[in-house]
């Protein structure tokens, strides 16, 4: 529930009915074989995400559903006993269907919004989560396409407001991606929408090493590579060279100075520029590069244990149309797989009477 920025205490519940464990079975007894990575992730053995839509298909045909697809749903009207009329389009045609029950599972599509918004729901408003971030002009960006893992991040926004995570990190063409990044942009994506996507961003370059560790890694290297000169030796192997030339340049430091003509102010420097090296946000990464969307129906509106509306009894709501987003590693996923079983299981149950 941690990996949920909104959402998450809420999915207790849906999560205890239908969780990672369910769907893994769901998935392998549908004939969808599962493999892990070493870091705990899930594909398809095939590796394509062709594999789990045939699936599906296949589980949906075996139920007998009519599919039909290329078909928009327009609008959404409860019938004066129950169940819906429905309008669609399909090409330029225009169709109604009657539907004793409706699930909308739209994602973040803005007509799914507009579709339960027409039937009585109200909506927190939609902001991108889980995106990169830019930051223009930035000499960083010399360094596209280095990693650094782990590198610890601490944004601070205009309202004071800091959020800190610690995780791989991406230098791009035009900033910073990665998990740390991904994480952050979803933890801020509301306090950085509303800062107009502006910020000071903290880096630390060598987290796993503590402050004394740190220091000691400098002194070393004057004491013991007092011949070698700085720009040829790093204070440690796994340091990369270019973010380590980066870091002298910063740092006004000639990469042809020895290590013995390190001054105090220098060493200080070095230390803050590996710490805590600042740098302006000037906005976040190319428009639809995000994964996600926060934002959508409130879950008060929606009872978790079937995801059935309280407010038009009949209709279910599901997946990335709810106001629940999580971070990378499959917790968007997860959520829309949890919600979209306990509907489709509450799809069959007699229909609960009006309020
Ligand atoms: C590039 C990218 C990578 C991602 N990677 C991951 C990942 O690795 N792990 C993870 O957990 N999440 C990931 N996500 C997020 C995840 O894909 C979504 O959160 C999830 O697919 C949402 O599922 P959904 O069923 O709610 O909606 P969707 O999968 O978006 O499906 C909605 C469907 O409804 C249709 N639709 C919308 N409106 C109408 C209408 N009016 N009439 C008819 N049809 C309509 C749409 O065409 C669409 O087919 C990624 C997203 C993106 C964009």
């Amino acid at each position: 529930m941690g990996h949920y920025p909104r959402g998450g205490r809420a999915l207790r519940g849906p999560f205890s009915r239908f969780a990672t464990g369910d769907a893994v079975a769901w998935f392998e007894a549908h004939g969808l074989e599962l493999v892990e990575e070493p870091d705990g992730r899930l594909f398809p053995r095939a590796n394509r995400s062709q594999a789990v839509v045939a699936c599906l298909r296949r589980a949906a045909t075996a139920a007998g559903v009519r599919l039909h697809t290329g078909v928009s749903l327009l609008r959404a009207t409860p019938s004066a006993g129950d169940g819906f009329q429905l309008e669609l389009r399909r090409g330029s045609a225009r169709l109604t269907m009657g539907a004793g029950r409706l699930v909308l599972a739209t994602g973040s599509h803005p007509s799914g919004r507009q579709l339960a918004s027409g039937l009585g729901h109200g909506l927190v408003p939609p902001v991108p989560s889980l995106f990169t971030l830019a930051l223009t002009g930035d000499p960083l960006l010399a360094l596209a396409g280095l990693a650094v893992d782990p590198a610890e991040l601490e944004l601070k926004l205009p309202d004071g407001q800091r959020f800190r995570e610690r995780a791989p990190m991406l230098i791009t063409h035009w900033g910073l991606s990665g998990p740390a990044v991904l994480r952050l942009t979803a933890f801020a994506a509301r306090d950085l929408r509303t800062c107009g996507y502006r910020g000071e961003l903290r880096i630390h370059w060598a987290p796993g090493l503590g402050p004394s560790e740190l220091e000691h890694r400098l002194l070393a290297c004057r004491e013991h590579q007092a011949r070698r000169q700085l720009g040829s030796w790093r204070p440690w192997p796994e340091l990369s060279r270019r973010l380590w030339s980066h870091l002298l340049q910063r740092c006004s430091i000639p990469a042809e100075q020895r290590w013995a003509d390190l001054s105090r102010l220098q060493y200080l420097a070095l230390l803050e520029a590996l710490r805590s090296s600042h740098h302006q946000v000037s906005g976040r990464g190319p428009f639809g590069e995000e994964f996600v969307t926060a934002g959508g129906v409130p879950l008060g509106e929606v009872n978790l244990a079937t995801m059935e509306s309280r407010l038009q009894p009949g209709l279910f709501l599901v997946g990335e149309l709810l106001d629940v987003d999580g971070v990378t590693g499959g917790f968007n996923f997860q959520h829309c797989w949890t919600s979209g079983w306990l509907a489709g299981k509450a799809c069959l149950e007699p229909p609960s009477a009006k309020d």
